[in-house]
């Protein structure tokens, strides 16, 4: 049975799916996305995605997405795609115009709005060993903060982990290590849990906040402050989070082992009590 997505307002096949050739996400990367989980059946924050996304259209001056009726799509896509564990992908553009110009097009402005659920299974393997990850120098724009399609730093940083033999590469700007390409980054230094604090250069992951509070609940010191590339050696584990990568340990970075080479307690205690919550 084919998948079905939404696309402005219309629950269509996947195949049936399209956009015009003159997007502004296509074109120009002008669009907006997040990325949620469902755990059997069930959204996990998507209230914080939404949130998320609203502040993403805000702050690029895209008319305010439709929470409630992403809310009400989202739902029925699981329902008619018969999705358990899954992941929920929503993207918004502001759309097609024609000629193509850099600056908003005259007018009010019609975006192009996607959905697609489909199922997604953690590899579960993957948090009992642990990933490597290799640092990369930070070449992205000055609003990481906004969860926006224009990935490409993200891609080639994400490619140059895959062929080091990787599977996440951690940003360094000014000296900190400071977030993946795809997920927050987490260390633990002189006993205390260590990760950048929320600020322009780093997107304000939901997961990097659920692995916070749980880890305050579980009575850890965490410090929302960079990580020098010079302390690596020193810290005792490191992690990254993501909606899709939950927590997960890093047990090799560019080449040298972290801690004893497996997994730390601190993630495995925070992770455990994340599962609990789901
Ligand atoms: N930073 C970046 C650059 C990301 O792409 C992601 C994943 N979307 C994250 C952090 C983690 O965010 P979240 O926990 O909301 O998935």
């Amino acid at each position: 049975m084919s998948l079905t997505v939404y696309l402005n307002g219309k629950f269509i096949s996947y195949e049936q799916a399209a956009v015009p050739v003159e997007d502004r996400a296509f074109l120009l990367a002008d669009g907006i996305y997040e990325v949620a989980r469902v755990y059997a059946g069930r959204p996990f924050a998507l209230d914080g995605h939404l949130q998320r996304l609203a502040r993403s259209a805000r702050e690029l001056r895209m008319p305010e997405p439709d929470l409630a009726e992403i809310e009400r799509a989202s739902l029925e896509l699981l329902r008619i795609n018969n999705l358990s564990d899954a992941t929920i992908y929503i993207q918004v553009s502001r759309g097609a115009y024609t000629p193509r110009t850099h600056a908003f097009p005259a007018g009010p402005i019609t975006p192009t709005f996607l959905i697609i659920a489909r199922s997604f299974t953690a590899n579960v393997k993957l948090w009992e060993v642990g990933i490597k990850a290799v640092t990369v120098p930070d070449q992205r724009w000055a609003r990481c903060d906004i969860k926006s399609v224009a990935l490409l730093p993200n891609v080639m940083a994400k490619q140059t982990a895959a062929e080091s033999g990787a599977q996440e590469a951690i940003f360094v700007r000014d000296g900190f290590a400071i977030e993946g390409s795809s997920s927050n980054f987490f260390a633990v230094l002189d006993g205390e849990i260590r990760t950048y604090p929320l600020c322009n250069y780093i997107l304000g992951g939901i997961t990097r906040n659920v692995a916070i509070d749980v880890a305050r609940k579980l009575g850890y010191a965490v410090r929302e402050e960079g990580i020098p590339v010079e302390a690596l050696g020193r810290c005792t584990e490191l992690w990254v989070t993501s909606t899709t990568q939950e927590i997960m340990p890093i047990v090799d970075l560019n080449g040298r082992m972290v801690g004893n080479g497996c997994p730390g307690p601190v993630s495995a205690a925070l992770h455990k009590a994340m599962r609990e919550l789901l």
